[in-house]
């Protein structure tokens, strides 16, 4: 009936609907973007507040797709997840980044560089040996390779990611726990997996100048991890009086839209002739 068909077409405008769409639509695109190489990486700076140089960059994840246009990580990497394309498109991102890691290299720009890592990676027994065989191709030094782990799914690692992580860890790669002060944040983590270096997220460099109880926060944080030995990194650092308050409390380096927005990596050279 007349109706029916109206309430029909608004169920099917609505937000829910739209976006259930969008997400249906996306996913079909995922194996061919994979193909067609429409993921592409930028860069952002970390700054070391002790040595006051950029000594590390974080690799990003970018998608640009000509239908959808450029699509944020936050939307993918959850759709690679549930898909089950995570670990191919892992494997992509090591390639292209180890590869542009070679060409700083030939061009003497020595820099660690952070990836990120989804947990499920850590579940796939041939990650260690494509690490490896991509370090050989890519000439590699594991020693100036970090990977990133968000905590929000390292909350149950397994036996099997357990000794992933060990696996990992005797290539040389260090681990960097991700958004530390999060909703999904747990204390816990912090023994579970062999962190060298914890990142406090930028929910909380938000408020660090508004409230001295998270200010006081994210000094006992730094206190402490600094006498366990793993260094702090403050993200999302928009501003100069931010990066003046995590300087005085001893935090290790900033990373944030004040030291610079992600970059091609083509642009992280001169970058570093500017900052240094
Ligand atoms: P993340 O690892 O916490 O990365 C930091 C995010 O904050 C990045 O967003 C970065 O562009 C943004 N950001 C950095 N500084 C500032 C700032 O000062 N202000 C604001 N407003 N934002 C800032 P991006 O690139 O959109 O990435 C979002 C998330 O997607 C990442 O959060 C990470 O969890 C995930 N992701 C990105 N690339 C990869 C990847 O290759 N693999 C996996 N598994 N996850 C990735
Ligand atoms: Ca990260
Ligand atoms: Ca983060």
């Amino acid at each position: 009936s007349k109706s029916k068909g109206k309430y029909r077409s608004t169920v099917y405008n609505s937000d829910i609907e739209m976006k259930i769409k969008r997400k249906a639509e996306l996913i079909l695109n995922l194996k061919k973007a994979l193909i067609n190489e429409e993921f592409y990486v930028v860069y952002q700076p970390i700054y070391d507040l002790n040595l006051n140089k950029i000594v590390d960059v974080e690799a990003l994840a970018r998608w640009r797709n000509t239908e959808f246009g450029e699509i944020s990580p936050v939307e993918f990497i959850p759709l690679l997840e549930e898909s089950g394309l995570i670990n191919e498109f892992g494997i992509y991102m090591i390639k292209k980044v180890f590869g542009q890691v070679n060409k700083w290299n030939s061009d003497g720009i020595k820099l660690r560089t952070n990836i990120n890592i989804s947990p499920k990676q850590l579940s796939n027994i041939d990650f260690v040996d494509s690490i490896l065989k991509l370090g050989k191709q890519y000439n590699i030094d594991f020693k100036k390779i970090v990977f990133e782990i968000t905590e929000t799914n390292a909350t149950n690692i397994d036996e099997l990611q357990n000794h992933m992580l060990d696996k990992i860890t005797d290539l040389g790669i260090e681990f960097a726990l991700d958004d530390y002060g999060d909703a999904y944040s747990q204390i816990t983590n912090v023994f579970k997996i062999p962190v060298k270096e914890i990142k406090i997220c930028k929910e909380l460099i938000d408020k660090i100048e508004e409230d001295y109880r998270v200010r006081l926060m994210i000094k006992k944080f730094i206190e402490t991890f600094l006498e366990l030995g793993i260094d702090v990194i403050a993200e999302g650092v928009e501003n100069l009086s931010q990066l003046n308050l995590l300087r005085d409390l001893g935090c290790t380096k900033v990373q944030g839209y004040y030291i610079s927005k992600p970059v091609k990596y083509n642009l992280i050279s001169n970058y570093l002739e500017l900052k240094n």
